[in-house]
């Protein structure tokens, strides 16, 4: 039995031209040369050409007759789409190599061209055509699989629990479909629980592709559950390996898999970084109107793999090992991944406030993000901002859309100097935020999720308790180098120190071994790059990252010829 999943939101006057985007139809001149990469054959109906659940090896453009794709399941196949003479299979998945989401198979006789996806690649680096109607249409679709909830995740959890907020945002920043079951709120859970053999004490649980039942999962159990990982060989060593995803580290990739490095990134979460976690990121060239921090990170991923760079995400590096080429970074299961250059894009983490019982209210009413998910938890409620800083400023800004009030905290006598004119603007105008200045947050309080907090204006002392749900802190951040222990030589406060920041006794006490300095972005050992918000020194911004990614590929190619 085949059934229709949910149809897309309801059409609008520029639909057509939206599905025309999805769901291009080529032209003879653009088939033709897609034909030259792959191979003419004969389809029988029913013949499956890509089972569901696989590493997606190959592509398929519909000459005769009609191909489907189709989720399996237990109450019979689930028609995703439907593909007419001219027409391609495929989406962001293409691009990875992670396993497919639907099952293609052919709808009736017919014939088709089938193409490899490393000749894929190839080719739509080289068409510039092809290339933007395969990336548009590959993007595009995943980004009509996530709307219509067409995955192979389920998870089962509360709104109002940490573990859940974190698995979701695992999966959402990964870009991954998945579909939330609130115990809090849906008819019939017993028995969906029951069925799976789990208890209410199990939850968060996730169930990936209808059979592994993951209880309350680490991001690398899901990733290896869901197989994202699966197509990266560990051994092989590769010309670079980049140590973080942010904007930083996907900005290396892009522009060293461009210019032909075998490049591997590494991310203990999921693509973006810190910037992953802005609503809107309104300074950054080239956006006029401003783009979401998730948008701009799945499009870099995706361009990163387009050139052939991989991802693996869901591990973080742990260790780098001392000695020389090739480096062996160590990874959370211990395994060491060979890299005849390194680039260290760790970026930073937020600041947590120092409130004893702070890890009780983490995800379930304190919060580092100020995205849509979070958003929508506190619709109509008053929230807490943490910090006078850009970031701070930012989500003040967007949760006043749709939280009744907005609070900022501010320790300081106001908004920080270097916080952008037109947030300032904005926030000055706003009448829902309110201005706390000379204020913190002295105890948090609640059971089970955050229910009241409590500040002190410290210039008056005087003490303020309120009835507040949901605190977003945005106070600064750490470096994220205390996976490095001493291995490379770091300022004061733990930033990487580069090129002409490191001194003499920097270098001898890392035993630097070359008659030549450290280039600009080098650390203190050879082949050893830092970029980004990790750098000792750098201007914590997402051009600076992105423009730091460009320059040490540069140096990259001078250390691998040396
Ligand atoms: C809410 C918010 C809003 C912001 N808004 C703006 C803005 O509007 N404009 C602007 O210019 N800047 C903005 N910034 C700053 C900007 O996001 C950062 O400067 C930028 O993200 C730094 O990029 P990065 O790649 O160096 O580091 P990060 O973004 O910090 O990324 C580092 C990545 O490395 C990963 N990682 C860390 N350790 C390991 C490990 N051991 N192994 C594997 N992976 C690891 C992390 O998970 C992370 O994904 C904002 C920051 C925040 C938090």
């Amino acid at each position: 039995m085949t059934t229709q999943l949910a149809p897309a939101p309801a059409p609008a006057s520029d639909t057509t031209a939206r599905r025309d985007h999805i769901y291009p139809t080529l032209t003879a001149a653009q088939i033709a040369r897609l034909a030259a990469h792959g191979r003419r054959r004969r389809v029988e109906p029913g013949e499956v050409l890509m089972p569901a659940g696989e590493p997606v090896t190959r592509l398929f453009v519909v000459l005769e007759g009609r191909v489907e794709g189709v989720r399996p399941s237990a109450t019979g196949d689930a028609l995703v789409v439907s593909l007419d003479p001219g027409m391609f299979t495929g989406e962001v998945t293409m691009l990875s190599g992670r396993h497919g989401l639907a099952q293609i198979r052919a709808a009736s006789a017919g014939e088709v061209i089938e193409v490899g996806r490393d000749d894929l690649l190839a080719l739509i680096q080289a068409d510039g055509e092809l290339n933007e109607i395969f990336m548009r249409a590959f993007i595009l679709r995943r980004v009509e699989l996530i709307n219509r909830g067409v995955g192979d995740v389920v998870v089962l959890g509360s709104t109002h629990c940490q573990g859940t907020l974190r698995i979701r945002e695992f999966l959402t920043r990964n870009g991954h479909p998945y579909t939330m079951v609130d115990l809090d709120n849906d008819a019939g859970v017993e028995e969906l629980l029951g069925r799976f053999q789990v208890s209410a004490a199990d939850v968060p649980v996730v169930i990936c592709r209808g059979d592994v039942v993951l209880r309350n999962p680490s991001p690398q159990q899901i990733a290896d559950a869901l197989g994202f990982n699966d197509t990266i060989d560990q051994t092989q060593v590769r010309d670079l390996v980049i140590v973080g995803a942010g904007p930083a580290g996907l900005a290396a990739a892009v522009y060293g898999a461009s210019e032909g490095l075998d490049v591997l990134v590494v991310e203990s979460t999921a693509p973006g970084g810190q910037a992953g976690s802005s609503s809107r990121i309104e300074n950054y060239l080239g956006f006029p109107a401003g783009i979401g921090g998730l948008e701009l990170a799945s499009r870099a991923a995706s361009q990163a793999q387009k050139f052939g760079a991989q991802l693996m995400v869901g591990t973080g590096v742990s260790r780098l090992a001392r000695g020389h080429t090739p480096y062996a970074l160590e990874i959370g299961d211990g395994h060491r991944l060979p890299a005849r250059a390194v680039i260290i894009a760790s970026g930073a983490e937020y600041r947590r406030l120092q409130i004893d019982n702070l890890a009780q209210f983490e995800g379930a009413g304190v919060y580092y993000a100020a995205m849509f998910m979070e958003a929508q938890l506190c619709t109509g409620e008053e929230v807490v901002v943490v910090g006078g800083g850009n970031s701070a400023g930012q989500a003040a800004v967007f949760l006043a859309q749709s939280a009744r009030r907005v609070h900022m905290v501010i320790r300081s006598d106001g908004l920080a100097d270097t916080m952008s004119r037109y947030l300032i603007r904005r926030i000055e105008d706003h009448p829902a935020i309110v201005r706390h200045a000379h204020t913190e947050i002295v105890s948090l309080e609640g059971n089970g999720h955050l229910e009241r907090v409590s500040w002190r204006d410290n210039q008056t002392g005087r003490l303020d308790k309120q009835a507040i749900r949901h605190v977003f802190t945005m106070t600064g951040a750490v470096p994220s180098t205390h996976w490095l222990g001493s291995c490379l030589a770091l300022d004061d406060k733990g930033f990487i120190k580069t090129g002409p920041d490191l001194l003499p006794e920097d270098l001898a006490t890392a035993r630097w071994p070359l008659a030549r300095a450290p280039h600009l972005l080098e650390t203190s050992r050879p082949g050893v790059f830092a970029i980004g918000d990790v750098r000792s020194g750098s201007l914590k911004r997402v051009a600076s990252a992105v423009g730091e990614g460009s320059i040490a590929i540069a140096a990259v190619h001078q250390v691998l010829h040396e």
